[in-house]
């Protein structure tokens, strides 16, 4: 752990010292001790030197008293600064790096239990015995559910306009399902099975306690295509499902993402219809088909079917896919996500008159397009932490995650240090009854000092992101374009808006344009006029018109209640049970799931698969998801059931949710 470097220490201080200001209090403790007794030196016993006397048994008392009055001064101050106004644990209570200190920024609750309920690796033991499925059974399962190819591309027409198209992949997949499950699909089951715009599925559980608003567990049964090229660099072919048991290994496209999940939720509903148990609280499970394009087909109509039965906040807690257990920290950690990035894909189109190629202006409309590219790309949105004038619970949990995970093996020492003092910082200011301008000022500056020494990637949960990936425009090569088209891809900070994202746009490319003697058009916050084509209506060399893209804007997703939420303790009390003891740190998605229709629900959504909190099998290799190799562990399925059976026998043992 690397939480105190010991080279500051004096011999004489207290090695267990926690912090830098306590370190420099020790100094000037022993800086007191040396202005009274002389340095150490001072007062060696050894051989006659040449010199006859020790100029320090010389010095005058008076500017030595003061030295030690002021000493005395400062050590005060800075004991009284550490331990009482911010309330800091006093050294002697405290050996180096503090577990409670930790908790006390991240809470974490005690592994779930239920009375009654042994939960052990393989099987629950409830009054009857429920053997969960073997790892055997559930690699076949998994396997089988990988072997039917559910791919499905951007711009598929709707189910409506082509629903061949969407049978052809969906059909075989649900006749797997019914076949892999038979006490689901039994005629007799008490499982409802309801099909949403054909292809979108809802299982409904229904509990004994009708009144308890149900827990919706989601997956999606679509995966992203396999490119052509790839297929031969793949270790065991990308539908074959193929199981490695010497590795423990489920081989395939959608292993991971997120045919694990869907087989894993319905290996558990399966299991406990054959044990005749009965959930106290209703389980709904909702799998779309098109999450991994636009999620309108299935993720929408399955959200508005849901909303439509259950209304405004009618459901206890969503449980999607999501953020998984990292261990590049040196430690396990489960990093279910309660926030997600917001979206927009920007167009910035310019329109200039055509004409022959031989007779051009400075610029054609490809390079006024390249300027303006070159201005969004030299204006990147900065990253922040907003602290100040902002609730608790409005404050992005990225930065949650960084406190979580500060004290694990591998995280950055400088990062840790700097993180303690903005929590220090945080409770001086929460405290404070004067001076709060001038410490809001210094909580900044200490934000602005945690993001640069994040590094790229951790910064990017604290910031918006922009990438310039589509252009086009230009037809012939003797005719000058007269449209030129570029779309930005915007993942949109969780504290920020589409509105501030669509006013960064204009901005930085309003000068651009006027230097350039176009008009632009796009001065608001909703883009929400048409643009004209008709560029001889513009004035000067032309015009710039923005305007979203492909109509996927989103605000970023509401932050789900942490702290005392019921919903948040009792799902980090089931994984810390599952994975004992395990460290739960919220996190922020940087992609959206199909939760995004969801949110009128509930507003305890989660974003977490369930998976294996042991290092992989193959070094260096993760599951490996949307890209060549995709598998995962099939210790991870048989943990992923276990979550799943918990969760389920635990909210309904809680009403309160
Ligand atoms: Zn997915």
């Amino acid at each position: 752990m690397r939480r105190f470097d010991r080279s500051l220490t004096t011999p004489d201080c207290p090695l267990h010292l926690h912090h830098l200001l306590t370190a420099f209090s020790c100094q000037v403790i022993v800086g007191i001790r040396f202005a009274i007794m002389g340095r150490p030196e001072d007062s060696k016993v050894g051989l006659p030197t040449s010199h006859p006397s020790n100029p320090a048994r010389n010095r005058p008392l008076l500017p030595r008293l003061v030295r030690i009055c002021a000493l005395a001064l400062i050590c005060a101050t800075l004991y009284y600064t550490d331990t009482h106004l911010l309330n800091l644990p006093s050294p002697s209570r405290h050996h180096g790096h503090s577990p409670q200190r930790t908790h006390e920024v991240c809470p974490q609750v005690p592994p779930f239990q239920l009375p009654g309920l042994v939960l052990t690796s393989g099987h629950v033991n409830t009054t009857n015995k429920v053997e969960l499925p073997s790892s055997d059974e559930l690699a076949k399962l998994l396997s089988g559910a990988i072997q039917v190819d559910t791919t499905v591309g951007d711009d598929w027409p709707t189910v409506k306009q082509d629903p061949s198209r969407w049978k052809t992949v969906f059909a075989p997949f649900h006749d797997y399902l019914s076949s892999a499950f038979p006490a689901i699909y039994a005629p007799d089951s008490p499982v409802e099975l309801e099909k949403v715009n054909e292809w979108g599925l809802v299982y409904t559980f229904p509990g004994s306690d009708e009144r308890l608003p149900p827990l919706v567990l989601m997956a999606h049964q679509d995966v992203v295509p396999v490119e052509p090229e790839t297929i031969p660099s793949w270790t065991h072919p990308p539908f074959s499902g193929f199981i490695d048991n010497d590795l423990g290994l489920v081989w395939g496209r959608g292993a991971g993402d997120c045919k694990a999940t869907i087989v894993s939720i319905l290996a558990t509903i399966e299991t406990m219809l054959k044990a005749g148990y009965q959930p106290k609280r209703t389980i709904v499970c909702s799998f779309g088909f098109d999450e991994e394009s636009a999620g309108t087909q299935g993720g929408v109509e399955l959200a508005n079917f849901l909303h439509e039965r259950y209304g405004d906040d009618g459901v206890a807690m969503i449980v999607d896919e999501g953020g998984e257990i990292g261990l590049d920290l040196g430690i396990p950690v489960a990093a279910p996500c309660v926030a997600e990035k917001g979206y927009l894909d920007a167009r910035v189109t310019v329109y200039t008159p055509g004409g022959h190629s031989s007779a051009p202006r400075d610029h054609t409309s490809i390079g006024l397009l390249s300027q303006l590219i070159t201005a969004i790309e030299a204006n990147p949105y900065d990253a922040a932490i907003h602290l100040t004038g902002r609730d608790k619970d409005q404050v992005t949990p990225a930065l949650q995650y960084l406190q979580c995970t500060r004290d694990a093996p591998g995280a950055d020492r400088k990062l840790t240090k700097a993180l303690k003092e903005l929590e220090r910082m945080q409770r001086k200011h929460e405290s404070a009854r004067w001076g709060r301008a001038w410490l809001e000022n210094k909580l900044d500056k200490q934000a602005a000092k945690l993001l640069s020494l994040m590094d790229r990637w951790q910064r990017f949960n604290f910031q918006t992101t922009q990438a310039v990936d589509l252009i086009s425009g230009g037809v012939k090569i003797n005719a000058l374009p007269e449209q030129v088209t570029t779309v930005i891809n915007h993942r949109i900070d969780v504290t920020s808006s589409t509105a501030e994202v669509r006013r960064h746009i204009y901005e930085t490319l309003k000068p651009v344009a006027h230097k350039l003697n176009l008009t632009i058009q796009g001065d608001g916050d909703a883009w929400d006029f048409l643009p004209s084509t008709a560029a001889a209506s513009s004035s000067g060399a032309g015009r710039v018109v923005l305007s979203d893209a492909f109509e996927s804007a989103l605000e970023p997703a509401p932050f789900t209640p942490l702290g005392d939420a019921a919903p948040w303790k009792l799902l980090q009390g089931v994984m810390r049970a599952v994975w004992k003891d395990i460290l739960v740190a919220p996190d922020v998605m940087g992609g959206n799931t199909d939760t995004k229709s969801y949110w009128a629900l509930t507003k305890h959504i989660f974003r977490f698969s369930p998976g294996s909190d042991r290092p992989f099998p193959i070094e260096g290799g993760d599951e490996n998801i949307h890209t060549v190799d995709e598998r995962v562990t099939i210790y991870g399925l048989v943990k992923s059931v276990e979550f799943y059976s918990l969760l389920i026998q635990a909210v309904g043992s809680q009403t309160e949710l």
